[in-house]
């Protein structure tokens, strides 16, 4: 069974920690160097990634999370944890740095503030069946991306859900709904990582 860490500086962990345990992992917070040191894969939860960034510096935990997503540790991040996951951000508050590994820009707030939050059904490349209830709250989109970066989904037009090798993100919050094939997906992905790494 994988172990899966929730990056736990702030946001909405608690979400996260129980999609994971639902779809089949070992699931834990990771706060400390220590604690990244010992997962298989991460998730970078949604919250406000400027904040995220700060505390990730704060923790010492900026340059151990850049070294092991550049290893290819596989990693998914929703809405803020998407930013953080961008190799580039159109609109950076000054000082705010990324954990890269996702050759995309991305565009913060970028479907409006708060009150214009919004769920709408999005299709996924990879989740078989019914579309997934995509939860966007003050949601960044994909302004463009690398030659390597697949496409899993798009919203009125804009880029919501990608991936590059072992690192996935999508502009919305599948962990606030009841449906937990995305984080299957990336239980799968991690699942695969570490039966490769073992050969
Ligand atoms: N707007 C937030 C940010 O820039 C993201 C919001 C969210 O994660 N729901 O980090």
């Amino acid at each position: 069974t994988p172990v899966i860490g929730v990056l736990a500086l702030q946001g909405d962990v608690r979400e996260h920690l129980i999609a994971l345990a639902t779809a089949d992992a070992v699931a834990r917070p990771v706060r400390r160097p220590e604690e990244l040191a010992e997962v298989d894969g991460l998730v970078i939860p949604g919250g406000e990634s400027t904040t995220i960034s700060k505390l990730a510096h704060l923790f010492g935990l900026m340059e151990p999370l850049r070294a092991r997503v550049h290893a290819g540790m596989p990693v998914y991040g929703t809405c803020a944890g998407l930013i953080m996951l961008a190799d580039k951000i159109l609109d950076p508050r000054s000082g705010q740095e990324t954990i890269g590994g996702i050759d995309m820009i991305v565009r913060r707030n970028a479907f409006g503030r708060q009150n214009e939050s919004f769920e709408a059904a999005v299709d996924v490349a990879g989740v078989e069946g019914d579309p997934v209830e995509g939860v966007f709250i003050r949601a960044p989109w994909v302004e463009s991306v690398g030659a390597s970066v697949e496409v899993l989904a798009e919203h009125g037009g804009h880029i919501v859900a990608v991936r590059q090798g072992s690192a996935l993100a999508t502009s919305f919050h599948p962990e606030l709904t009841g449906d937990h094939r995305i984080h299957s997906l990336f239980v799968d992905m991690v699942r695969a990582k570490a039966a490769s790494g073992s050969l």
